[in-house]
C-alpha cells in the first residue's frame, strides 16, 4: 500500500518531531538513539527503532546485516525482541527513526509488529524531524497474527 493510501486513513497523522506528545518524542529520540548502534555495512541505510511496552518500559534496537543478507536483523525486530525476552507481551507503540523518508517499517517488520500488538501506533521519523504517525493495522491491513490460529502467546 503506498503511503498516499495510508494517509487517507483516519489513523494518519503527520508533522514534526516537536509536535509529539511528551511520550512520543521520548520514544522517537529513543529509536534516534538506537541508531548510533546500527551495523548496515552492506545497503549504509541506518535503521534505528523503539518500542514502547504497556509496562512503560522502551526497549531499542537497531539494524544489523548479514553478508548473506537473509539472517539480517532489522532495528524494530530486534527492538520487539529484546522486549520479548524481558517479558514483555503487549505493546503500546513504535518508533523508526532514519535518514531520510517516512521512516515506515518494510514488510517484514509490518508482520513483525502486527504479531507483537494490532492495535499499536507506529511513528515514523527522520533527521529533517519530520514525523508521519499511523496504526499497524493501517499498515497491514487483514493482518494474520497468533489470534488467527486460535493461539493466546500470553501464556508462553
Ligand atoms: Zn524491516
Amino acid at each position: 500500500m503506498a503511503l498516499e493510501e495510508i494517509a487517507k486513513k483516519p489513523s494518519f497523522k503527520k508533522g514534526k518531531i516537536e509536535d509529539l506528545e511528551p511520550w512520543q518524542k521520548e520514544l522517537v529520540e529513543a529509536a534516534k538513539e538506537a541508531r548510533k548502534h546500527a551495523v548496515p555495512p552492506y545497503s549504509e541505510y541506518y535503521v534505528g527503532a523503539a518500542v514502547l511496552a504497556e509496562s512503560g518500559k522502551i526497549y531499542q534496537g537497531a539494524n544489523y546485516e548479514s553478508a548473506l543478507y537473509t539472517p539480517t536483523v532489522h532495528a524494530e525486530m530486534m527492538a520487539i525482541d529484546k522486549a520479548i525476552f524481558e517479558g514483555e507481551r503487549e505493546f503500546k507503540a513504535l518508533a523508526c527513526y532514519v535518514g531520510e523518508g517516512p521512516g515506515v517499517p518494510c514488510g517484514l517488520c509490518r508482520q513483525k509488529i502486527y504479531e507483537a500488538g494490532d492495535s499499536m501506533e507506529v511513528i515514523g521519523a527522520n533527521e529533517k524531524g519530520e514525523i508521519i504517525i499511523t496504526k499497524i493495522e493501517d499498515l497491514l491491513p487483514f493482518g494474520f497474527s497468533a489470534k488467527h490460529l486460535g493461539v493466546d502467546i500470553s501464556k508462553y
